[in-house]
């Protein structure tokens, strides 16, 4: 095998360490090829509903839908939960795409905005009358901000008639949230998960289900072969209206089941152990600065730090020395340096990563 690189990128990322052995697996059992209307993907479908279930607490009245990325899940959430106002808690690209999304199917998308970098705490907890709908992103991947889980369960507490959808791409499965105070959650596989793109899960609440179904029966256009009414009537018989990502889904299970074997509090541990070692090395230097400065807001699983003198220097040098780590998003690309730290990455890798970026600034 060859020497492969580490891949400290915040999406795509290194593969789970079981990847290789599912996907040859699945090879050696047809799975590519299973009709998507028969009992192999009947059992594919439920293991692998279940195994997310068990791991991530999910309430059991709440249904788990298959999508092809987050950025379609933003999506099918405002056609199926919002009739006319939205609200956005607003830090970054992310929480900004959901926002620009309920715009473009003309609804009117409100929303608390602050700078990049902060964040969002109990004082800014005022949802105005009349927003159907309120959309977190719990981990900013643009600007490396994580909102803790008494942030959405507060939002709950407060406000009990409204529905509440949190993005959860690049927190989950090491950030903890209470899924019991939301309605509509999703994530794509190629974060936490450490899998190839093209794939998403959407978690909904009964209550989101019912809005769905409420919206429908007015009239409205929730969508077509994706709207919730029609994605339940398909679970109900462990199928997708369409031909799924048969591959992804039954990986998915199995990591999903090897995250629960490791065990969550095991996870938690870990993703803060690595967390502290990557910002105890970015404090201490001149050359990196974390560009999060309020400490209880700073990503355990997405690290950005400026570089002193620009980021491209040292990216080359890291991937010359087999450490592929992420630029700044966007407009940071040149300045900024994005480092991941998933159930993927060992604690390993990222003392060695760290003792090579020791060298370089000494
Ligand atoms: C990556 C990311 C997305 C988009 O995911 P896709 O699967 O590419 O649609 C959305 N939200 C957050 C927070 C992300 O990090």
């Amino acid at each position: 095998m060859r020497n492969s690189p580490v891949y400290f990128t915040v999406g795509p990322t290194q593969v789970f360490p079981t990847y290789r052995k599912h996907i040859l697996t699945a090879l050696d059992t047809d799975i590519p090829s299973v009709s998507h209307r028969g009992d192999a993907f009947h059992v594919i479908f439920r293991n692998t509903r279940d195994a997310l279930r068990d791991l991530l607490d999910i309430p059991r009245n709440y249904n788990i839908f298959f999508l092809s990325s987050a950025t379609e899940a933003m999506e099918r959430i405002i056609q199926n939960c919002v009739r006319k106002n939205s609200f956005h808690f607003v830090n970054g690209a992310f929480s900004k795409l959901f926002q620009t999304t309920s715009t473009l199917y003309g609804k009117q998308a409100h929303s608390l905005e602050v700078a990049s970098g902060l964040g969002f705490t109990r004082d800014h907890i005022r949802v105005p009358a009349g927003a159907e709908l309120v959309c977190i992103t719990q981990n900013e991947t643009s600007t490396g901000v994580c909102l803790d889980s008494s942030f959405v369960e507060e939002i709950r507490n407060r406000n009990r008639n409204v529905l509440i959808a949190v993005d959860v791409v690049s927190a989950t499965p090491a950030v903890k949230l209470n899924l019991a105070s939301t309605d509509c959650v999703f994530f794509s596989v190629q974060k936490g998960f450490g899998m190839p793109a093209g794939l998403a899960v959407l978690i909904v609440s009964p209550r989101a289900y019912e809005k769905a179904l409420a919206l429908e029966k007015k009239g409205l256009v929730v969508g077509s072969y994706h709207r919730f009414a029609n994605l339940d009537s398909y679970a109900q018989k462990s199928e997708a209206p369409e031909t799924p990502n048969v591959l992804a889904i039954y990986i998915l299970g199995k990591i999903a089941e090897d995250l629960k074997r490791t065990g969550m509090k095991t996870i938690r541990t870990q993703s803060a152990e690595k967390a502290k070692i990557l910002y105890s090395f970015f404090d201490s230097g001149s050359l990196f600065t974390v560009s999060v400065q309020d400490k209880k807001l700073r990503s355990p699983t997405t690290v950005v730090v400026e570089v002193a003198g620009g980021s491209e220097r040292i990216v080359d040098r890291l991937t010359k020395e087999g450490f592929i780590v992420g630029k700044g998003y966007k407009d940071q690309k040149k300045t900024h340096m994005r480092i991941a730290n998933f159930p993927a990455h060992t604690i390993a890798d990222v003392k060695k990563l760290i003792s090579t970026l020791r060298n370089f600034s000494s």
